[in-house]
């Protein structure tokens, strides 16, 4: 417990200037907390290494975190989880959005339900406060990847998969999505 308050302090802390692409520009660190709500309690999940992973889950990619710096401070599984959902900056969007799809049946299992959990709050967030400027056509494309994301790691969480499917359906009758 006294791990997880520690993750939450850490990632709002160097999350403190960045906002979501939501019109009201919300705080950046509602994201991580609503992915480790999803993870225990609409999962159920208990492990703490998991939750703390999902709070830091985009400090690597989004901040000036270092996995090192994780693995100090969380120990090397929560690092290793963290080091595994995040995208090489690097390489061009397309291309972080096909490794996404190659990479995701063979992360771990802590790693696939951090994974699954993003997928399935950046869809509500999609549908509930979208990134200003979104159309339509851009919202179905953004669905139809994580889809494909989240069909590649399959098998890893009953629960949670229906969660996603859930709400990946709910972009269908407003046309966000075909089917
Ligand atoms: P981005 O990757 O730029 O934005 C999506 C990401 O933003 C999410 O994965 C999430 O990442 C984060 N995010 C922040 N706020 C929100 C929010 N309110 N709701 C949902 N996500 C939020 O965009 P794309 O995924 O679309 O990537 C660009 C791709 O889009 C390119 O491959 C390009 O081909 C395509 N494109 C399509 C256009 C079209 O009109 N069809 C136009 C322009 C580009 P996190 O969880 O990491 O914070
Ligand atoms: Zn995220």
């Amino acid at each position: 417990m006294n791990q997880l308050i520690h993750a939450v302090a850490f990632a709002a802390d160097k999350h403190r200037k960045q906002r979501r692409k939501d019109a009201d520009a919300s705080p950046y660190i509602n994201h991580p907390i609503a992915l480790a709500h999803v993870l225990a309690n609409e999962g159920g999940v208990e492990d703490e290494r998991v939750l703390i992973a999902a709070i830091l889950h985009d400090t690597i990619e989004d901040t000036d975190t270092s996995r090192d710096e994780l693995v100090r401070r969380f120990g090397a599984e929560i690092g290793r989880i963290v080091d595994e959902v995040t995208d090489d900056k690097s390489l061009s969007k397309a291309e972080r959005k096909r490794l996404q799809v190659e990479h995701a049946a063979h992360i771990s299992h802590g790693a696939k339900l951090v994974k699954l959990a993003d997928k399935t709050c950046n869809l509500r967030d999609i549908l509930a406060a979208p990134p200003s400027g979104w159309s339509d056509e851009r919202k179905r494309e953004y669905f139809d990847w994580a889809k494909r994301v989240v069909d590649e790691l399959r098998g890893t969480h009953r629960e949670l998969e229906a969660v996603f499917d859930e709400v990946y359906r709910k972009g269908i009758p407003s046309g966000h999505v075909v089917a």
